[in-house]
């Protein structure tokens, strides 16, 4: 008998009532028609827990129509009118937060109080943010920059977005994609990985609920390959916003470009955990262990790389190590798990496969297999702590996406900050000191689209989040995500009124 059945079955009676579909078009939930089916299963169990149809590339082609039918009145509406439906759409993402919360911990694993305290909360912010944020649109200030004329610029709506996004958190991705996108008047179709679509589509049925025309947020539940593809290549889609991993937004890159779209690209982090010696040495090691572990490891922004200065290294180890032990390892629903498992056997053996790979060349001090005990055919993995892996080895430069960390010494801080940028991903770090000039350094030369001080995973509506380098180009949340999915015009308006201008010397030599 299961302990937590009750939650579980909550869970699952969401899916079922609020899943159905797996395809959210023009308002409406439907069947995919590609033919093929998919299941939802719980990684927990390893239980099929709902079943779909996946979407087929006419799905995608229905999806765009919609959205490009949505897009005059959605584009032409006033900045309050779109804030007013997204303030209500807030509202409502807020009255079903259970339901999400339960959904959510269903299909990706994570402990109830993770999707309770964070994703739900999370992206109702996210959602209210970008309400007050649709009546801040700014163009640039008008002036007669040629004497002759007066210029200003607007800042517009590019079109129909086509979004792509991860399993990892698909409640918070379908909001950092669609939110933004919405706001500035655009229209969009989000295709949420195969392995998690329920939350998003609970997000768009809850847009539509709260009054959004019809169209505006469509949603198609298909496989990369074909469904995905097929939106990123489409000719009626104006931009591709991206979230997963680095290799497939190079496929996705290269696709979108055989039709010069707008891309927007999020791709996969390595983050380094930089301690100098002068760190809170108690609040560096919690930070790392709630940095390493939020997700069970599968967030872009975790730390996976702790470089500690040697005076605090031993210290650091063996404070992490105790930690790891600490923590609970269980069932999603039950409220004293800490951790819970990876979003599917499959990324479990991926993990796994790293660790078994990493022991020939370093230590591995704390877990590195499956917790005792837990259920057969649930995707758990153990906290795990690795030491002495060489700096261009597998482990310390590849993205594990699991509950695995990394720590190796260094001497000055030379060296550290020059390990920290030493791989080709730049999503996030941070570095711990009380030295004022030491923290202002690490901020200036850690090569990162964020940079924490004595913290580690903390981000907010305001703030922008995205990469350097390898981790991708484009922003997610704040005001700089807007600007991403409009397009600026310059228009210029000619003030003197004269036929012959002094500037047709160029053609008419008299
Ligand atoms: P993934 O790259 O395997 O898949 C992401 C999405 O792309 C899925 O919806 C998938 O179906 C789709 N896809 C796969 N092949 C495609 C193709 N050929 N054309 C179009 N779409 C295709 O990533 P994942 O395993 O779902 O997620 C984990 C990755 O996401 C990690 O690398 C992580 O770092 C990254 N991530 C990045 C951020 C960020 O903000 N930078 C946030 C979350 C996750």
């Amino acid at each position: 008998m299961d302990p937590h059945g009750e939650d579980r079955a909550a869970a699952i009676e969401v899916a079922d009532r609020l899943g159905a579909g797996a395809q959210f078009i023009a308002g409406r939930a439907r069947p995919g028609t590609s033919g093929r089916e998919h299941a939802v299963v719980d990684p927990a169990t390893g239980e099929a827990v709902h079943r779909f149809t996946l979407a087929s590339p006419a799905d995608v082609d229905l999806a765009v129509d919609a959205a490009r039918a949505a897009l005059p009145q959605w584009a032409g509406a006033t900045p309050a009118e779109r804030s007013e439906a997204m303030h209500r759409f807030a509202a409502t993402l807020a009255d079903r937060a259970r339901d999400l919360a339960l959904a959510e911990s269903l299909q990706c694993g994570k402990p109830l109080r993770l999707s309770t305290g964070f994703d739900v909360p999370g992206t109702v912010d996210n959602t209210a943010f970008f309400a007050g944020a649709a009546r801040h649109l700014q163009g640039q200030a008008a002036a007669e920059y040629s004497g002759d004329h007066t210029s200003y610029v607007r800042r517009e709506p590019v079109g129909v977005v086509g979004s792509i996004a991860p399993w990892n958190y698909p409640l918070q991705m379908a909001a950092w994609k669609v939110l933004p996108a919405i706001a500035a008047g655009n229209t969009i179709v989000l295709k949420p990985a195969e392995l998690t679509p329920l939350t998003s589509l609970m997000f768009a049925a809850a847009a539509t609920d709260a009054g959004l025309p019809p169209g505006v947020v469509n949603v198609v539940t298909g496989s990369g390959r074909e469904a995905g593809e097929h939106l990123v290549g489409h000719p009626g889609v104006a931009m591709t916003s991206f979230t997963g991993s680095t290799a497939v937004g190079r496929r996705v890159a290269e696709v979108a470009l055989r039709t010069v779209k707008r891309l927007h690209l999020e791709l996969g982090g390595k983050a380094p955990f930089v301690v100098f010696d002068d760190a809170d040495l108690t609040a560096a090691a919690h930070g790392a262990v709630a940095g390493a572990l939020i997700n069970t490891g599968q967030d872009c922004t975790a730390a996976t790389r702790a470089y500690v200065q040697r005076p605090l290294y031993d210290d650091f180890v063996a404070a992490v190590a105790e930690l790891f032990g600490r923590v609970t390892v269980g069932d999603p629903f039950d409220p004293a798990t800490d951790l819970g498992p990876l979003v599917s056997t499959a990324q479990a053996e991926r993990v796994a496969g790293f660790v078994d790979r990493a022991r020939s060349c370093a230590t591995v001090v704390t877990g590195g297999k499956r917790p005792p005990g837990s259920a057969p055919a649930g995707a758990y993995y153990q906290p795990t702590l690795v030491t002495g892996a060489p700096q261009d080895s597998e482990i310390t430069q590849g993205e594990i996406f699991g509950p695995v960390l990394v720590v190796l010494p260094f001497d000055d801080d030379d060296e550290g900050l020059r390990l920290a940028n030493d791989t080709p991903y730049g999503l996030a770090a941070s570095a711990w000191t009380r030295d004022v000039f030491r923290a202002g350094r690490a901020t200036r030369e850690i090569s990162a689209g964020c940079v924490w001080i004595n913290d580690h995973i903390p981000i907010i509506s305001e703030m922008p989040h995205g990469g350097f380098r390898a981790s991708g180009f484009g922003k997610d949340m704040s005001a700089y995500s807007m600007e991403e999915y409009t397009q600026v015009k310059h228009v210029m308006y000619d003030n003197t009124a004269v036929a012959k201008k002094d500037w047709h010397r160029t053609i008419f030599a008299d």
